[in-house]
């Protein structure tokens, strides 16, 4: 059993899970909804167009520049933020506050950028990074994974180092050996009591 590193702050049924590209946030992501179904996976709406065997309302809400636009002036979204500086992503408020107003564990799987806001946000939210067993492995599962170019590649590898760097800022670091182990650690995140944390 691996400890999961933490600063012992008070529960919190809100997770942020972030962490730098490829690391594997997606698939511990989806090994939760699959395995722990009372946990809400937060759907984010997102510009960017969807890829092959993406769904609607499952992987994203994919919405027009002007419906993104509206979603910010209506304020409904809790975070957003423009991720590698091409589309806008953000996190549907409503979905959020319901599930926290039942009692009800929440995971938003966003960027570092996210994090913060919600952490300015919600006060309550416990934030999560995923961390690669070494940044070997990591190169390794960004370049075997084949979605993105040399070019890409190389973008994505200069920002998880600048990533990697904002690790201090979060509450737990979790390190993703194995997607089972690593979803485990993050759902048991969800159900520590404030008085069993170690200080
Ligand atoms: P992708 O386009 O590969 O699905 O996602 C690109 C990046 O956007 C990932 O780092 C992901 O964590 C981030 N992201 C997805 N949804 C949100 C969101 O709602 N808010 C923020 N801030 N980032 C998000």
């Amino acid at each position: 059993e691996r400890p999961t590193l933490h600063h012992g702050k008070a529960d919190s049924k809100l997770i942020v899970l972030a962490g730098p590209t490829a690391v594997g946030k997606g698939t511990v992501a989806n090994h939760i909804r699959e395995n722990y179904p009372s946990v809400l996976l937060s759907v984010s709406a997102t510009t960017r167009a969807p890829r092959p065997g993406e769904i609607e309302g499952v992987s994203y809400f994919f919405v027009s520049d002007d419906e993104f636009d509206r979603m910010i002036e209506a304020g409904e979204l809790l975070e957003w933020a423009t991720v590698h500086n091409a589309y806008r992503y953000g996190t549907p408020r409503g979905p959020v506050d319901a599930a926290i107003a039942a009692g009800n564990s929440v995971l938003l799987e966003i960027d570092l950028q996210g994090a913060r806001a919600v952490r300015r946000a919600m006060s309550e939210a416990r934030l999560v990074f995923l961390l690669p067993p070494s940044w070997d492995e990591l190169v390794r599962r960004l370049i075997g994974r084949g979605t993105e170019d040399a070019a890409e590649q190389a973008r994505r590898l200069q920002t998880a180092k600048l990533e990697l760097a904002a690790q201090g800022e979060f509450d737990h670091l979790v390190i993703n050996h194995d997607v089972g182990d690593a979803a485990r650690e993050v759902v048991d995140l969800m159900e520590i009591r404030a008085a069993s944390s170690i200080a």
